[in-house]
């Protein structure tokens, strides 16, 4: 007799983890599969987060930064260790565990919550079904009531720069590293070639970023974007932008790269090189032709604003479908599914979703930028409140960037924040949540923040909207 849930996921990245387990949590029979095999032929799960993503990522960026704070700061605060050494293979064990544990995490409370984990390959076969391949090629076919795709994503590979995960990486090789690069090179200034590139770069890497585009993080506020520009560059990452690589080549165990930019080719020589140019969904071998689903043109999976799919039965979450890249767009999808399946009346407001880039400043977001807000002709002021300004930031000697509070000109309701700067994750999280419940910026300029925090930069930034700000001089207003 075929097996039958009520719920199969295809997926058990951070959007297939906790549709899995919200599913089993209103009672439903939920099973998760999932391709990925660790050496004792077990699943892995928690997908590219946890696996090679977001943990481990942030787990080297703590560890460098660490790095930094000993070499650059403690001297000023008093405190003498001499010149620190950095132990890479140490620094990795640390990584592994964590990655280790928060997976194992993952497998604990699927236990708990009665998920049936099935190893292998899942493709949606007509009926939403799921025929799954396991590692050894036999095949089955899983009923389910409702099927939740969250098959996720795959770096980008570039004909100019083919990964061999030796010289040249992906992120996932560049997690990797046994020893720190002297010269770096990363195809790509986004998100991934910021963080990985600061990770080694902190460590001592000569770290050289080569961006396509003329503009440095286009998709950031343009002011916020022209701040953290110049931050980066002042620690030291080589940032050259309209920069299109046209060739690589392996010489001596090191990378010659070729690009152009509007002042002509250059070459350049590395000890690795990462590949950091965008991911692309994992779409391809999971749809059988007559299963309903479709694509778009760039290979993610067609969904409403519910996350269903064409085909009855079907959903997709994640970043397999349209939308940001980011682990809680792809659980918060999760969830709102699950709910809808259940019948409860759920939904996501797409508009209050935040992005970090998890650099030192971190830089934050949520909400529209200054220049969207231009372009959909939309009149709004602007508060911004410097990091310098802040006591605790002076404090902690941590005094760069700055907060950007977006407000409707007419009914002063919050549009967006922008943030460079300590802790800038934290802080954008408190303005998502003013979002959330429609605040104007008077009702954040109205609440009591705690003194000295860094949050009191949330604070006059908003006060600072209408020009009321306190510890900086406001912008005159016409
Ligand atoms: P994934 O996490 O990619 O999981 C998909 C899972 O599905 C995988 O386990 C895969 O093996 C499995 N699968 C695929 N196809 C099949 C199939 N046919 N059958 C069975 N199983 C299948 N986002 C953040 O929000 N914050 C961060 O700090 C952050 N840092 C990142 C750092 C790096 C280096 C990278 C690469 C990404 C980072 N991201 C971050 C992005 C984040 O990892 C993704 O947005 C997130 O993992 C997407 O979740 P997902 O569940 O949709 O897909
Ligand atoms: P990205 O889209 O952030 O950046 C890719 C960059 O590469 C862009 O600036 C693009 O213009 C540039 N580029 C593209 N083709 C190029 C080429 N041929 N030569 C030179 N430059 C080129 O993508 P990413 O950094 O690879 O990250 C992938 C996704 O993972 C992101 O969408 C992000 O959402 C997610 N992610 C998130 C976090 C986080 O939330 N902190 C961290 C890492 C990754």
């Amino acid at each position: 007799m075929a097996e039958k849930f009520d719920i199969v996921v295809i997926g058990s990245g951070p959007a297939g983890y906790v549709a899995a387990i919200k599913a089993a949590q209103l009672g439903m029979s939920v099973a998760c599969v999932e391709q990925w095999v660790d050496d004792k032929n077990g699943a892995v799960l928690g997908g590219t987060c946890l696996n090679v993503g977001c943990i481990p990522s942030k787990a080297l960026l703590d560890s460098s930064q660490k790095f930094v704070e000993a070499r650059d700061s403690f001297a000023l605060h008093g405190i003498g260790i001499g010149k620190p050494k950095i132990d890479v293979a140490a620094m990795q064990e640390r990584k592994k565990k964590i990655v280790g544990q928060l997976t194992g995490g993952i497998a604990g409370l699927f236990k708990h919550n009665g998920v049936t984990v099935i190893q292998g390959r899942g493709k949606v076969v007509s009926g939403a079904n799921v025929e799954v391949t396991d590692k050894d090629g036999n095949s089955r076919v899983v009923e389910a009531g409702d099927v939740i795709i969250a098959a996720g994503s795959e770096p980008v590979r570039i004909p100019p720069a083919p990964v061999d995960g030796e010289s040249i990486v992906d992120s996932t090789g560049a997690l990797e590293f046994s020893e720190v690069p002297k010269r770096l090179g990363v195809i790509g200034a986004g998100v991934i070639g910021l963080e990985l590139g600061s990770v080694w770069g902190r460590l001592g890497a000569e770290v050289v970023l080569l961006e396509a585009l003329d503009d440095f993080l286009p998709m950031m506020d343009v002011q916020i974007a022209r701040e953290t520009q110049k931050i980066f560059r002042k620690q030291g990452l080589d940032i050259r932008l309209g920069a299109r690589v046209t060739g690589t080549e392996l010489k001596k165990g090191k990378v010659e790269v070729t690009y152009d930019t509007a002042e002509g080719s250059h070459t350049e020589t590395f000890d690795k090189l990462i590949v950091s140019v965008g991911r692309r969904p994992r779409s391809e071998e999971l749809l059988a032709s007559d299963c309903g689903v479709t694509l778009d043109e760039r290979g993610f999976i067609y969904v409403n604003e519910f996350c269903a799919t064409e085909a009855p039965h079907v959903y997709a979450v994640g970043d397999v479908v349209r939308g940001p890249m980011l682990a809680h767009k792809g659980s918060e999808e999760g969830v709102m599914v699950v709910e809808r399946i259940a019948g409860k009346p759920a939904q996501l407001n797409y508009d209050c979703i935040p992005s970090v880039i998890y650099t030192h400043p971190e830089v934050a977001a949520v909400g529209k930028t200054e220049q969207e807000l231009k372009a959909d002709g939309v009149e709004y002021k602007a508060g911004v409140f410097p990091f310098a300004a802040s006591g605790r930031a002076l404090a902690a000697n941590d005094t760069e960037g700055m907060v950007k509070i977006l407000a409707d000109a007419e009914t002063d309701r919050i549009l967006g924040c922008h943030i460079v700067g300590p802790s800038a994750a934290d802080l954008t999280q408190q303005v998502v949540i003013a979002m959330e419940f429609g605040s104007s910026a008077e009702d954040l300029a109205l609440m009591v923040f705690g003194h000295p925090t860094l949050s009191e930069a949330v604070h006059e930034a908003a006060l600072a909207v209408d020009g009321h700000a306190i510890h900086v001089a406001n912008r005159k207003r016409k």
